[in-house]
């Protein structure tokens, strides 16, 4: 961080100013130039309060040279993490995770049916929400605990590790208890106080991108879990909101290099909240893998026109097995697998 000083600054006020900087617990090296005078800051950064120093009156202007998360940065750690969601199952390796599954859960039949199907045709993990955040009160809000229970029967028959969304800080004992990977959903990404709560356990956490959340500010949650000390955090990119209309959601494929950049942490995508548009799930599986991504979520339902939620943009299983089959060939050649 980098303190740039108004003219009009006397030494006595330089010091006072140093000494302020310092009891951030970083230090302050000054810098004169002909006609400027800056501060750099050298240390963890992350306490200093930057806006107290905007409004010092001497102040012309604070600038940062780092950016501001550090545990999810790869600066920090060079190297990609990877994630273990099951004895034999991770997210970040060699080995592309393959997430597959009806948007809610809604019956044993359902659920068990569709996992079978996604496992034979190359899923490496089951989704399905049991507590949906639905945009209407009136509309289906999911099984909760009777959807929960109905995961673990198909993790039971299939062995799949299961993935799904936690709505509420009341629930993460529960969700520690019985889920793979805790799903934090994108209107749920800047809820900071479950993001807090996240950070005190070690289960994985699967980070939405936030609907109109920056590549920074959606790190900067995945902060929040790491900073209380949970590195378990898997990044998933699920389009944005744009101009475009067209589609539910803008999927940002840039963003998937962006943050392999900016950070360590493994980054999948979800074709299907960003499409919106089930026909659309291929074309946009296929960037995503030839980007970089580490894995898809994508929602698999056996009877799509009769699905309680999201039916428009779910593929039926053979169509995602047909998918996984093109999608081998795409990840060989960016020096990945689907096992
Ligand atoms: C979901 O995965 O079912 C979901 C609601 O996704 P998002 O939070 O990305 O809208
Ligand atoms: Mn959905």
């Amino acid at each position: 961080m980098i303190v740039i000083l108004k003219k009009s600054i006397t030494p006595d006020e330089i010091d006072a100013l140093v000494n302020r900087i310092r009891a951030f617990g970083v230090d302050a090296q000054i810098s004169e130039g002909t006609g400027q005078t800056v501060i750099g800051l050298i240390g963890d950064t992350t306490k200093v309060d930057r806006c107290s120093l905007q409004a010092n009156k001497y102040v012309e202007r604070v600038m940062l040279v780092q950016e501001p998360f550090k545990r999810a940065n790869r600066r920090f750690k060079e190297e990609n993490s990877v994630i273990n969601i099951s004895n034999k199952t991770t997210v970040g390796a060699s080995a592309l995770t393959m997430i597959a599954g009806p948007c809610s859960v809604e019956s044993e039949e359902q659920i068990v049916g569709i996992a079978k199907e996604v496992k034979r045709l190359g899923a490496t993990a089951l989704r399905g929400g049991a507590f949906k955040p639905r945009t209407s009160p009136y509309s289906f809000q999911g099984l909760e605990l009777e959807g929960l229970e109905l995961l673990k029967i198909a993790r039971a028959e299939t062995g799949l590790p299961i993935v799904t969304e936690i709505m509420s800080t009341s629930m993460i004992d529960k969700f520690v208890d019985d889920v793979d990977v805790i799903q934090v959903g994108a209107r749920n990404m800047q809820n900071f106080d479950l993001l807090k709560q996240l950070g005190t356990i070690d289960k994985p956490i699967l980070l939405k991108r936030g609907l109109a959340a920056t590549i920074e500010e959606w790190l900067m949650s995945a902060e929040y879990i790491m900073s209380g000390g949970n590195d378990n955090v898997i990044l998933c990119e699920r389009g944005i909101r744009t101009i475009e209309t067209f589609t539910r959601n803008t999927l940002d494929v840039s963003a998937i290099p962006a943050v392999k950049k900016l950070s360590h942490l493994p980054v999948i995508v979800d074709p299907s909240h960003a499409a919106g548009m089930a026909w659309m799930v291929d074309p946009l599986s296929k960037a995503a893998i030839a980007v970089g991504a580490d894995g898809l979520i994508i929602e698999v339902h056996n009877d799509p026109a009769n699905a309680l939620c999201d039916g428009q943009q779910s593929i039926k299983p053979e169509e995602f097995g047909i998918l996984v089959d093109k999608l081998r060939v795409i990840a060989s050649v960016v020096d990945r697998e689907i096992k």
